[in-house]
């Protein structure tokens, strides 16, 4: 038979979640996608399924773990669904209500752990589900995830954020075998829940903009697929956010299968570029902040929605400059020097070492790579002109977030003026990975930008 052409957007709007999982493709950019996801379960009573997973996937000892918060959402049904399956199991219950994923947290599940469990079960959205998709990875043991609440897109992410030291560190993890979202439960979550969900799914618009402008301008890899498959979950997801507020279980389904697919997308390129780009790096700025300061932790999708309006805002900004690229390039590059450091020591307090040690590693901010950068932004000026073109607006996205009663602005969750002016300009320093935050930098808007957009959003 002849092989047809079939147009990928199509191909994607007709596959199910289903078809992402397990069997690697070979993908036009060249890559063999994979994901180590076997199951997801994404339905009105699917924790019922639970004892048949754990069968199927030839589990003998499962460890459950859960929070006070999450044992009485999720935690006593699981309990009660082993017991009367007759499935061997042992569980550790966090007796606080918020637990930090630092080393005494993971020390004592380490203590209570059974070695006779080869299966780890998580009841969480956050933290629990990072703490135990890290451990399970450390001990060889499998991982399932529970899923309490559709409000972050950790579920099927390969990587760990805990604390050591006080500090955010990103382990290396693995991805659950199996995830199960009932949406009665699921539908039930708190409502900031779900609009941080949805804020972390909008956030797919500016982090998919910043990887394409990075393959223009870097040659960074970049696959269409990915990109594509996040952009129809995003659009799906922003089509059902009446449903969101009214709690439709289809609606919430919809807006879990997108969480749980910014994992697989993660998966399949190999790095977070599908999920994560300077709205994440903002939000990971201001949590350091809070951190620092002992401050209640906001919701990590209220933070990413809030990020990406600012970060929305910059693009419309970079899309009606004017830039003079003779004057850019003929610009002296800042120097890495000493002032410049004592700069990231009060920006970053404790985490300055690190902050340093990345950019004498990386060198992102060198006379030469910028150099190179400016030359290429100027050669594909048009082309990424292009590319912030398809982008919203920023206040089309504030309306987002407001609609599903998701804060908007940072003065809602606490951040003064001078915390976001100093994120815009400091927060591409937490990774590198280059995002508007680093093009604007290259192109000595940042500061100006950064001023204008603290403006716009504390005095309009
Ligand atoms: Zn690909
Ligand atoms: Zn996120």
């Amino acid at each position: 038979m002849e092989e047809q052409e079939v147009p990928l957007f199509m191909t994607l709007e007709t596959m199910t979640l289903t078809d992402f999982l397990d069997s690697p493709f070979e993908c036009d950019c060249g890559k063999s996608h994979t994901s180590d996801i076997k199951t997801v379960e994404i339905a009105s009573g699917a924790l019922s399924k639970l004892p048949e997973l754990i069968r199927k996937l030839g589990h003998e000892k499962a460890f459950v773990v859960a929070d006070s918060n999450t044992y009485g959402v999720a935690g006593r049904k699981v309990l009660e669904y082993l017991q009367a399956s007759g499935i061997p199991h042992e569980y550790f219950l966090f007796e606080t209500l918020e637990v930090v994923p630092d080393e005494a947290a993971i020390g004592s599940l380490l203590m209570h752990f059974d070695t006779a469990c080869d299966l780890v079960i998580g009841i969480g959205t956050g933290t629990i589900n990072d703490m135990c998709r890290f451990i399970s990875h450390r001990m060889g043991r499998s991982y399932f995830i529970v899923a309490t609440a559709p409000s972050m897109d950790g579920f099927a992410s390969t990587v760990a954020p805990l604390i050591t030291n006080n500090l955010k560190t990103t382990y290396e993890a693995h991805t659950p075998e199996a995830i199960i979202a009932d949406l009665d439960i699921l539908a039930d979550a708190p409502m900031p829940m779900i609009a941080a969900g949805f804020g972390d799914i909008l956030g797919k618009s500016t982090c998919l903009c910043d990887w394409r402008l990075s393959s223009i301008i870097n040659g960074e890899y970049y696959c269409e697929t990915i990109a594509s498959m996040m952009e129809l979950a995003l659009q799906r997801t922003i089509a059902c956010k009446d449903g969101l507020i009214n709690r439709d279980k289809t609606a919430i389904g919809q807006l879990t299968e997108a969480l749980i697919l910014a994992g697989i997308a993660m998966s399949y390129a190999g790095n977070s570029r599908p999920a994560s780009g300077s709205e994440h790096h903002l939000s990971h700025f201001w949590e350091m902040r809070y951190l620092f300061a002992g401050r209640k932790a906001v919701l990590h999708g209220a933070k990413v929605g809030i990020g990406t309006v600012i970060v929305l805002k910059l693009y419309e900004y970079l899309r009606n400059a004017h830039l003079d690229f003779e004057k850019i390039e003929a610009s002296p590059t800042p120097a890495m020097d000493a002032g410049w450091r004592q700069e990231i020591e009060r920006v970053f307090g404790p985490a300055a070492k690190e902050i340093i040690l990345l950019e004498e590693k990386a060198g992102k901010n060198s006379p030469q790579q910028r150099q190179q950068r400016i030359g290429s932004i100027r050669k594909h000026w048009k082309e990424i002109q292009d590319v912030i073109n398809t982008l919203p607006t920023a206040s089309e996205a504030e309306e987002l977030l407001l609609d599903t009663k998701g804060p908007s602005r940072p003065q809602a969750v606490g951040l003064t003026e001078n915390t976001v002016k100093e994120s815009v300009i400091y927060a591409k320093e937490v990774r590198n990975r280059y995002t508007i935050l680093q093009l604007l930098w290259d192109l000595n808007l940042l500061e100006p930008y950064a001023d204008r957009v603290a403006e716009f959003l504390y005095r309009d």
